[in-house]
């Protein structure tokens, strides 16, 4: 209900941006076009459902990951999501797949796996890489319980077609928003 919802925070952490545009793909998809669009449909769900929201980046800039870190720590959010898109190499369209990484169990360990579940259902027919531990800089270094998601491969042939596709990109954040509110009893 609105009373519980209202205590929760979260910070949504597109990677990359601005000069650093992250993984590029086939016809020259960019991760971070991906995960900014994402990320700011997914705060604005998040807050429809009166989850505070906190962005670490709100446009094409390029921010280091301590002060995403900083922002996280200093924020008392109760979850944080970083958002991100593989990549192999240009050669390998065959390669494809979601997965969304944790880096300690328990807490962290089911809001993947909330996340990971959520995004599945909306992407038939890539690989499920699965809720996995991770050591990525911005989930060892946060307090609070983090993951990491890699919502496709930009140079994948199932993948790379959806995600330049706006609608697709919209269920995504549906996606994450369900998984998240799952995560936090709603
Ligand atoms: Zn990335």
């Amino acid at each position: 209900g609105s009373e519980m919802c209202i205590r929760d925070r979260v910070v949504i952490d597109p990677g990359h941006g601005g000069p650093d545009p992250g993984a590029v793909g086939i016809g020259g998809l960019r991760e971070t076009d991906v995960v900014l669009d994402v990320g700011l449909q997914l705060a604005q769900l998040l807050q429809n459902r009166g989850v505070q929201v906190l962005l670490t980046r709100t446009s094409e800039v390029d921010v280091d990951l301590p002060p995403r870190v900083s922002l996280a720590n200093r924020s008392g959010a109760n979850l944080f999501v970083s958002l991100h898109a593989n990549a192999l190499s240009m050669d390998r369209p065959d390669v494809n797949g979601i997965e969304t990484f944790y880096y300690q169990g328990g807490r962290a360990y089911e809001l993947a796996l909330s996340i990971q579940q959520q995004l599945m259902a909306v992407s038939p027919g890539t690989p499920d890489r699965g809720a996995r531990p991770g050591r990525f800089f911005v989930i060892r270094r946060t307090v609070m319980p983090s993951v990491l998601t890699e919502m496709g491969f930009v140079t994948g042939e199932i993948d790379a077609p959806r995600l330049a596709d706006a609608r697709y990109r919209q269920q995504l954040a549906a996606a994450l928003a369900a998984g998240i509110l799952s995560y936090l009893g709603q």
